[in-house]
């Protein structure tokens, strides 16, 4: 007799929800994460009470094939990748093959997706079992709703904080996602009340102005600037507003929102003696780079990021803020003249 074995698929998916599906914003990012890499250019966002009654996330994007709908809930399936060297060179926002796996695994989840060139379907999920599959209305696109959220897992459903902390936490993953693909319409509504919607017209100041206000787009000034490896666009805020906390400064990398304390850093540097204390400005920045000097498989939630020239980019980034803000004749003096 043996001691170890396998685990069953039920339960492996629930250890990696453990890391995929922390809380309710982590599904919202993963499912509008796979509108985009459907090529959806209108995408709606519907929540209740946070996420914790009900997700729900819309599409026009390709599509599923019905003759998919077997592989969608597994781990480690995907039509994203099929090689180490794609792996390496990653495009689309997923590759992983884990999110639908693991958030059906700790919730009630229901997919109805029509792709022209097979047949609409609906799939339900129930804590990682299905329990319908039936022929669905022909709607160009994907439906996901995401119900009954962490029923089967009680501590992870009393982590989740409060519902005003994830409400907001929600709204930062939405934000970021508009400024990152400016030719999508975004739409978010929260318990039946819209919060905000993007045109999907590729104008980022009008973006801007949607979500931080027209007061603040009106003193956007535009950033762009090269380095070898980089090319860096967006805009940054003038100082005169600021913010007091980071949450403000929004960085990705190859239109993909990420978390990396050296960038938002370099940022911080560049306004230095412009900004008050304890505050923070506001910038709207992408860094595009070939995909093989970025490794975003660092951690399930693909947010944490290893760049390879990481000194060149700080400077980039620093170097042509401060640029902007002196072009401005912003910077008072004691930069200038010491
Ligand atoms: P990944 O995004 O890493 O491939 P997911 O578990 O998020 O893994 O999704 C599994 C697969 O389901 C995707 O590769 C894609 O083929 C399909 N899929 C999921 N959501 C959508 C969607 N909104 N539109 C089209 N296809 C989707
Ligand atoms: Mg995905």
């Amino acid at each position: 007799m043996a001691n170890i074995q396998v685990l069953d698929p039920i339960i492996t998916n629930k250890i990696a929800a453990g890391e995929v599906v922390e809380r309710p914003s982590s599904i919202v990012k993963e499912l509008v994460e796979n509108s985009i890499d459907a090529n959806a250019s209108y995408i709606e966002v519907f929540i209740e009470e946070s996420g914790m009654k009900s997700i729900k996330v819309i599409d026009d994007g390709d599509g599923i094939l019905k003759e998919d709908a077997s592989l969608l809930f597994e781990r480690h399936a995907t039509s994203k990748i099929s090689s180490d060297y794609d792996l390496f060179s990653i495009r689309t926002m997923g590759f992983r093959g884990e999110a639908l796996a693991s958030i059906s695994s700790v919730s009630r989840t229901i997919v109805k997706s029509f792709n022209e060139s097979s047949a609409p379907f609906l799939i339900e999920m129930y804590g990682g079992e299905e329990v319908v599959r039936e022929p669905a209305a022909e709607r160009k696109g994907t439906e996901v709703i995401v119900l009954d959220l962490f029923f089967n897992t009680p501590a992870r459903y009393k982590y989740v904080s409060s519902l005003t902390t994830e409400a907001g936490k929600i709204i930062d993953v939405m934000q970021k996602f508009s400024f990152n693909h400016p030719n999508i319409s975004f739409k978010l509504t929260f318990d039946g009340k819209q919060r905000f919607r993007t045109k999907g017209n590729g104008n980022l100041k009008e973006i801007i102005a949607d979500i931080y206000g027209i007061n603040t787009a009106r003193i956007a000034l535009p950033v762009e600037a090269k380095s070898p490896d980089y090319s860096l666009t967006g805009y940054i805020i003038r100082p005169e507003m600021t913010r007091s906390n980071r949450n403000y400064i929004n960085i990705s990398i190859n239109n993909r929102m990420i978390r990396d304390f050296r960038l938002t850093n370099s940022v911080i540097r560049a306004y230095h003696t412009l900004l008050a204390k304890d505050k923070y400005p506001i910038v709207i920045l992408n860094v595009d780079m070939d995909p093989k000097i970025v490794d975003v498989n660092v951690h399930p939630a693909k947010t944490e990021v290893r760049i390879s020239k990481i000194k060149e980019l700080e400077a980039l980034i620093e170097e042509s803020i401060k640029k902007v803000l002196h072009g401005e004749t912003l910077i008072p003096d004691s930069i200038e003249h010491t």
